[in-house]
């Protein structure tokens, strides 16, 4: 399978028109500092939601249908993945054999205490790095034998990253921050400020557009890294500690709306965390200690633990 195969069969596997088009709905952020009421003058013009007729090339390839066929094939495999790092003379493996299947509209929780080697995995699962040992594969396609561009396409277009310290650019505003995704593809400048303009609102932002990171609460931070994440409209979301910086209740709203994604857009949820807290939204939940998978748990969503 050629990148373009790969890539086309990753974005055809969600209706591209489906997606952000009713996160209206799933979003129900209240900013923690002050009242809404602000940004909402533009609500009328942000009616269209540019993700619907942007022209993109989402269902094009007719690999849609083989892929959907294939169902059962795994969107992201670990076979016997192990991570070494070398500090001088000492090896130290972070990952120990990590065998795991991870399949389309999971919401996948990999739990673990501090050092297990949760943040590594994360950059094995997104292609910001490879294994040591054994075979990271995407659609059955191992990533070992695409070149640097390759990865760069793949995680720009098919991953959204979310991270425990946002990772905003600091000299950039709310606003460019989440058009930064969207600079790397072909498009229409005025449609990505559509799309950033539509992000922004959904996730009731719109009027701190010109602000700085700095300018910006923890919460309203984390809001702008959700919003960057989806500029491309990726299937998979993953998250590392994506609450880790927030206090409880904006938390709640941040999980609250991949929750949303995962439920209504039919997106591939990945978390990494220690927080036992959510573990409630997951489809399956990970163990992982000391580098090594203690166990894997199917579990129905929003059950509370206990009364399965
Ligand atoms: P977690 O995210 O679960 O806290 P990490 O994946 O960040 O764990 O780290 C797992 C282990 O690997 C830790 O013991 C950490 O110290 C070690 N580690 C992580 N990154 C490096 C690195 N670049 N060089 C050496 N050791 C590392
Ligand atoms: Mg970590």
């Amino acid at each position: 399978m050629t990148l373009t195969e790969i890539i086309d069969s990753f974005k055809t596997k969600l209706d591209p028109s489906k997606i952000v088009n009713s996160l209206e709905k799933a979003a129900s952020f209240n900013d923690e500092s002050e009242n809404d009421s602000e940004g909402n003058d533009s609500r009328e013009d942000l009616k269209i939601n540019p993700y619907n007729n942007s022209g993109n090339d989402f269902a094009k390839s007719s690999n849609a249908i083989r892929i959907s066929k294939n169902g059962e094939d795994p969107l992201i495999k670990l076979i016997d993945v192990w991570k070494i790092y070398q500090m001088g003379e000492v090896e130290f493996a972070a990952l120990k054999g990590i065998n795991l299947e991870i399949y389309e509209g999971e919401f996948l929780v990999v739990l673990g205490p501090s050092g297990s080697g949760k943040s590594t995995l994360m950059n094995l699962l997104g292609c910001l790095d490879i294994p040591s040992k054994g075979k990271v594969c995407l659609n059955s396609k191992d990533i070992s034998e695409l070149d640097e561009s390759e990865l760069a396409l793949i995680r720009g277009q098919m991953i959204g990253f979310i991270f425990q310290s946002f990772n905003l650019i600091p000299t950039l505003s709310t606003e460019e921050n989440v058009l930064l995704p969207l600079e790397f593809q072909e498009e229409d400048r005025h449609i990505s400020r559509q799309k950033a303009a539509y992000l922004l609102d959904i996730v009731g932002l719109t009027d701190k557009k010109k602000n700085l990171p700095s300018q910006l609460s923890g919460g309203q931070r984390q809001r702008v890294a959700i919003a960057r994440s989806l500029a491309v409209n990726p299937p998979i979301i993953l998250a590392d500690e994506p609450t880790g910086n927030l206090d409880t209740k904006t938390g709640d709203y941040i999980l609250g709306f991949l929750d949303g994604l995962h439920e209504r857009e039919g997106k591939t949820i990945i978390i990494v965390t220690h927080d036992l807290d959510i573990v409630k939204y997951a489809t399956r939940v990970v163990y992982i200690r000391d580098g090594e998978i203690e166990k894997i748990e199917k579990r129905t969503k929003n059950e509370p633990e206990g009364l399965k």
